[in-house]
C-alpha cells in the first residue's frame, strides 16, 4: 500500500440524489460522469473500491407506499433503481476506464452478477470497482444500512458516505445559518443527537464492526482522494470521543495540542 494511502479498501456510499445534478428526476450525465471521475482518482491511488448507491432520485419506496403501494412492492421498486443508477455508474466508470463489476442483491442473471460475498472480494483484489446494487435484497431497509452491512462483510477500512457537505452538522447548513460542524463525532453521539447522517440500523452496524464512518462533500473536486489520503476536509465517526481525545490531550505535557 502507497505510504500515504490512509485506507486499503473503502465503501462509498451516495444517495440517489447525488446524482440528480439540476433535474428533479433521474440522473444527470454529466454528475455521474463527475463523480465516476473521483473514483477514477483514488482507484488510480491503488485503494480498493466498492460502492452503494441509493435510488431516491428514481423511486423511494415510502413515497410509493403513501401513494397506496403495498409497502414491500413499494421498496422492491426503490431497490430496482439502485440497479438502474448502479448501471449507469458502471457504464461512467468503464468510459474512464476503470473495469467494474455490478452485483446484486436481487439476482437478474441477465443485468449483472448476483451478489456472492467471497467474488466481491475477488473482484476487489483484481482492481475492478465493485457496486452493490439493489441494497440488501429485503424491504424495509435503506441504502445506508446496505452501505454499512457490506463495508462490515468486505473488511472495509472506512465507509465513506459522499454528500453536498463537507460533514456533519447540528442542522441543515443550507437551511440553517449558525447550524453547528463537527470534526469528529461518536457513534453514540450520532445516534443520541439524532444527526441526521445515516439511519441508526446503519449507525449500529458501523458501530458493532468498528468501520469507521467519513462524511465528505462529493461535490468538491478532488474530495474523495483527498479524503483518503487524509488530507480533505469531513467529520468521522467512531468510538473515541472528541470530548475524551480533549482530556487525555490535556494530560500530556505541555497541555492540549492546538
Ligand atoms: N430499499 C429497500 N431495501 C434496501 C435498500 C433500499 O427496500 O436494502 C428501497 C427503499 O424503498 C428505498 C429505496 O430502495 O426508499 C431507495 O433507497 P434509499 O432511499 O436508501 O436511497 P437514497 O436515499 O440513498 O437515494
Amino acid at each position: 500500500m502507497p505510504a500515504d494511502l490512509k485506507y486499503r479498501r473503502v465503501l462509498l456510499k451516495i444517495s440517489g440524489e447525488a446524482l440528480l445534478g439540476d433535474r428533479e428526476y433521474g440522473q444527470d450525465p454529466s454528475v455521474v460522469g463527475r463523480i465516476a471521475d473521483e473514483v477514477r482518482q483514488v482507484h488510480a491511488l491503488g485503494v480498493e473500491i466498492c460502492m452503494v448507491i441509493g435510488g431516491g432520485n428514481i423511486f423511494r419506496g415510502l413515497a410509493g407506499a403513501a401513494n397506496g403501494i403495498e409497502r414491500a412492492t413499494a421498496d422492491y421498486m426503490g431497490m430496482l433503481a439502485t440497479v438502474i443508477n448502479s448501471l449507469a455508474m458502471q457504464s461512467a466508470l468503464e468510459r474512464l476506464g476503470v473495469t467494474t463489476r455490478v452485483l446484486s442483491a436481487i439476482s437478474m442473471q441477465a443485468v449483472c452478477e448476483p451478489y456472492i460475498r467471497r467474488r466481491a472480494i475477488r473482484h476487489m483484489e483484481k482492481g475492478r470497482a465493485v457496486i452493490f446494487a439493489a441494497g440488501t435484497g429485503n424491504p424495509f431497509f435503506t441504502t445506508d444500512t446496505a452501505a454499512a452491512l457490506r463495508a462490515s462483510e468486505m473488511g472495509c477500512d472506512a465507509l465513506l458516505k459522499g454528500t453536498k457537505v463537507d460533514g456533519v452538522y447540528s442542522a441543515d447548513p443550507k437551511k440553517v445559518r449558525n447550524a453547528e460542524r463537527y470534526d469528529r463525532l461518536t457513534y453514540l453521539e450520532v445516534l443520541s443527537r439524532d444527526l441526521q447522517v445515516m439511519d441508526a440500523a446503519a449507525i449500529s452496524l458501523a458501530r458493532e464492526n468498528r468501520i469507521p464512518i467519513l462524511v465528505f462533500s462529493i461535490q468538491e473536486s478532488g474530495g474523495f482522494a483527498d479524503v483518503v489520503t487524509g488530507r480533505g476536509r469531513f467529520t468521522v465517526i467512531t468510538e473515541e470521543s472528541a470530548v475524551l481525545n480533549r482530556f487525555v490531550a490535556s494530560k500530556e505535557p505541555g497541555g492540549p495540542k492546538p
